[in-house]
This record gives C-alpha cells, structure tokens and sequence, in this order.
C-alpha cells in the first residue's frame, strides 16, 4: 500500500497492544469519548495495518469489538 501522505511505500504487518487498545478523545484539554479499538481475552490485542516510517504514521484495520468496556 503506498502512503496517501508522501506515496513511498508503506510497511506492511500489525501492531500489538495490551488486552485493550482505546482511543482517548481529547476536547478543549478535557476528556471526551473513549473508542474501543480492540480487545483480546487471550494475550495481547493486535491490528492489521500499514506504517510509514517517513511521515511517521499508522493505518490500521480496527477489529468488530463487541461491547466497550466500562469508565
Ligand atoms: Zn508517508
């Protein structure tokens, strides 16, 4: 898959995470929601998905994760 920011080439594989990997939204310095990304009952949590080591970033394929864990 080619970069959609600089076009080289990215790198192909996934990329591991404890039991669960959240996204934390950020509004105005406060907390907003938390997206569940993945999770794993067994080991640790990984995502497929491509990194650019040029323009340092990550696109990754998110897992169907049943129900979001509590705050
Ligand atoms: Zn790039």
């Amino acid at each position: 898959m080619k970069c959609p920011f600089c076009n080289l080439e990215m790198m192909e594989g996934y990329l591991k995470a404890g039991r669960y990997v959240q996204f934390q939204e950020m509004e105005n310095g406060r907390k907003g929601q938390e997206y569940l990304v993945a999770k794993s009952f067994m080991g640790d949590a990984k995502m497929e998905g491509y990194l650019c080591p040029s323009c340092r970033k990550v696109i990754l394929d998110i897992p169907l994760v049943e129900e979001p864990p509590r705050r």
